[in-house]
């Protein structure tokens, strides 16, 4: 899918997911600075981050320079690799998943080996699969930076971990001077192989997003596989409303 990047808000720029469930493409965000800008998530592949580097040109914004995860799923990191001499920020729990991602043989003989052995991985690695069209040059990168709680960049960009059950690596991306939150998908119930029945967002997660003394107040909450949501759609989400 190609798409083009919008503006959000501030110097924040949004390329949009992908509509089709079955690709699982997230946004990625792109923070402007003449310095090097930050992208926030990779692509799901090399050839998705090609997608979104040259929206980014087209755009006429400064090539990225730093990379943050917002956890390990491969749909928010396959990417990385295409992406030429940026930083790549992650949290330390996510650091050590990705090491052991790649040492995994990735190919698409794999994909069906594994598929074949746990048929719940099937809508994941099926999508993996349509993203590859070919491994050369693949890697899955690890972050070369790790932080624990909070760590915060040049332009005053917040990174925060946040946890969770969707992801243990969770991270939150805060840029204050454009009034947006950048989410990932921390508040998504498990991924799909990891579901139970019944299994829905994450109340706590979300109250907590909300919460003005532990993050701020935002006029967007980007979450990866959505439109960029007010704190009023985000609120919308809780299914026991606060009082
Ligand atoms: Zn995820």
């Amino acid at each position: 899918m190609q798409a083009t990047l919008r503006k959000l808000a501030g110097r924040v720029w949004w390329y949009p997911h992908d509509d089709d469930h079955d690709n699982i493409q997230g946004g990625v965000a792109v923070i402007a600075d003449e310095s090097g800008s930050t992208l926030v998530d990779a692509g799901n592949s090399p050839a998705a981050a090609l997608r979104i580097s040259a929206a980014i040109q087209a755009a006429g914004l400064p090539a990225p320079r730093r990379l943050v995860y917002t956890h390990h799923h491969w749909d928010h990191v396959w990417g990385a690799c295409a992406w030429p001499d940026v930083e790549v920020i992650g949290h330390q729990s996510g650091a050590r998943l990705l090491e052991a991602e790649a040492r995994r043989p990735w190919s698409h003989r794999y994909l069906r080996e594994q598929a074949a052995a746990n048929p719940r991985l099937v809508p994941s690695f099926r999508a993996r699969a349509w993203a590859m069209a070919d491994w050369d040059g693949f890697a899955v990168v690890p972050p070369h930076t790790e932080f624990a709680d909070t760590l915060t960049l040049r332009g005053g960009i917040e990174v925060h971990h946040v946890g969770g059950r969707h992801a243990e690596d969770s991270t939150v991306v805060a840029v204050p001077d454009s009034g947006v939150l950048l989410t990932g998908d921390c508040f998504y119930p498990p991924p799909h192989h990891l579901r139970q029945p019944g299994d829905t967002h994450d109340d706590q997660l979300i109250r907590s997003l909300l919460d003005e003394d532990t993050f701020g107040r935002f006029d967007w909450y980007v979450d990866s596989h959505h439109q960029p949501r007010t704190d009023r759609d985000l609120r919308d989400l809780l299914t026991t409303p606060s009082g």
